[in-house]
């Protein structure tokens, strides 16, 4: 299978090369050129799957340049009881009639962004070895806190690989700065960025785009990538979950196959979503995407009106890996609900960089509302449906699936009840997001300390402690390193020693 880019300025290359590079280097992302395609009959067959097979099956259909064995090796190394101790890898909770949670989270570092993290560092070993590559890969990652520290689990000791993640200075959780700053491993670095998560993802992304710097780097023996999702090899692995959860509907006879579901997805970078989107043009029955926002709305009224406009406050909320504006992932969404038209990407994201917006036409604003619904969740509304979920249902979410969970009771007061089931991811364990959580169940709590919030909630709820964040408090601090967005270059060079 080749892949383009979605600014129609690169040749079309393999799946590996696409996963070595990250991203397009003169700006744009790889999309594979077509999709391919599931029949109801071969959605049946899956029914018999294990995960690791459903994984093995999808990833074999666009990664068609790595061998058979290569992506049987991966899977089974990403997805097994060390990594994911839950037989089902992503277990499928049913919460009330029709409503059903996706439980994204048990992986090492309790947020969904494992079960490509966990899958990338061997496909980013692998797709080096088969474009005979001889300098070290430098993995960038800019993290709103959960990519981070699933990406240094993920790449931590393998060869050949160094990483740096990038976070915004303040703008992550006490817990998530602790779970990344601990991490070991001879090849991981951590920098905290002043300013939110874009100004860091867009420091990190103008690097990328240097070609000064990177020739720099090439003639030293490093070349850059990325584990952010703009890799196409962070997309792939997120496809599978759709299937499974699909899978467990029809096993528990809540569906027959070829029935059509819902799917809410709590949403910063649009990469999740999209991995959604992209199990629909294959075939998954889907009748509406529900995107779902935090007060960082652009999503929700770009969707509802295909106004596109960056000038807007930044709200720092509790539910911080949605706390992005610029959502990476959507300009692979536009290229190819515009039939892979790549002028009118390029145009669009020229008008965003100079103008700070752009508006597409009714047309394609109109087949964007056939399959995506917007909406989001004030502060106020996520506090109440933590709370709400846990005195009903007896069940404990995160703030971000609680975004999730609101937005599709507002999709439903817009559209008139429905019967259809729905699946709503769940993004990240709640112990992950424990302050505000607990302060959505009790009011303010006094507790200072982010680790004795953990025991706390625990009393609270009789959920058990994620076992990334058991013991955290005792970890040495391993990183202490920050710098302002303008000077990550001359970070990068301090951390490779270069010369
Ligand atoms: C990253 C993240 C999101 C947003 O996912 P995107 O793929 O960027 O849309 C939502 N919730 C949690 C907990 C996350 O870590």
């Amino acid at each position: 299978m080749n892949y383009i880019s979605t600014r129609d300025n690169y040749r079309s290359v393999q799946a590996a090369e696409a996963i070595r590079l990250g991203m397009v280097p003169a700006g744009g992302l790889f999309v594979p050129e077509e999709i391919p395609e599931i029949t109801l009959q071969e959605l049946e067959e899956m029914q018999d799957d294990s995960y690791q097979e459903l994984a093995y099956r999808i990833l074999s259909k666009y990664l068609t340049d790595f061998t058979l064995e290569e992506l049987q090796v991966t899977v089974n190394k990403a997805y097994n009881r060390e990594t994911f101790p839950h037989l089902d890898i992503t277990p499928l909770v049913k919460l009330a009639d029709d409503i059903f949670i996706l439980e994204l989270w048990h992986g090492p570092t309790a947020a969904f962004k494992d079960l490509a993290l966990q899958l990338l560092p061997y496909l980013m070993v692998q797709a080096v070895n088969k474009t005979e590559m001889d300098n070290e890969i430098v993995i960038l990652v800019a993290t709103s806190g959960d990519t981070g520290k699933a990406a240094l689990e993920g790449f931590r000791d393998v060869e050949g690989i160094r990483i740096i993640v990038f976070y915004p200075d303040g703008g992550v959780s006490k817990i998530q700065e602790a779970q990344m700053v601990t991490t070991g491993g001879d090849n991981t670095s951590v920098v905290a960025v002043e300013g939110n998560f874009d100004d860091c993802q867009n420091a990190v992304k103008d690097v990328f785009g240097d070609l000064n710097f990177n020739q720099k780097l090439n003639q030293q023996g490093y070349q850059f990538s990325s584990a952010n999702s703009i890799n196409w090899g962070r997309l792939v692995p997120q496809i599978v979950y759709y299937f499974s959860a699909y899978k467990s509907l029809v096993q528990n006879e809540e569906i027959k196959t070829g029935d059509k579901i819902n799917i809410t997805v709590p949403t910063g970078n649009f990469g999740n979503i999209l991995a959604g989107y992209y199990a629909y043009r294959m075939g998954l029955p889907v009748n509406k995407y529900i995107c779902a926002s935090n007060e960082n709305n652009i999503l929700t009224d770009f969707l509802n009106t295909g106004v596109y406009n960056l000038k807007r406050e930044f709200h720092k909320t509790i539910s911080p890996s949605m706390d992005i504006l610029l959502s990476s992932n959507l300009e692979r969404f536009l290229f190819m609900i515009t039939g892979n038209n790549g002028q009118k990407v390029s145009k669009w994201y020229d008008e965003l960089k100079n103008k700070g917006k752009f508006t597409v036409g009714q047309e394609t604003l109109k087949k964007m509302q056939t399959i995506f619904a917007g909406e989001f969740s004030t502060e106020q509304e996520t506090r109440k449906t933590i709370k709400e979920t846990a005195e009903k249902y007896d069940y404990l979410v995160d703030p971000h699936t609680a975004v999730g969970i609101k937005s599709y009771k507002k999709y439903l007061q817009r559209i008139g009840e429905t019967e259809m089931p729905v699946v709503i991811d769940s993004t990240a364990n709640p112990y992950k997001f424990s302050r505000a959580v607990l302060n959505s169940l009790k009011g303010k709590v006094d507790i200072e300390d982010d680790f004795a919030l953990l025991a706390e909630l625990h009393q609270e709820s009789g959920m058990e402690i994620h076992r990334a964040l058991r013991s955290l408090d005792q970890a040495a601090i391993k990183h202490q390193r920050n710098c302002r967005g303008t000077e990550i270059r001359q970070e990068i060079e301090d951390i490779l020693s270069l010369s």
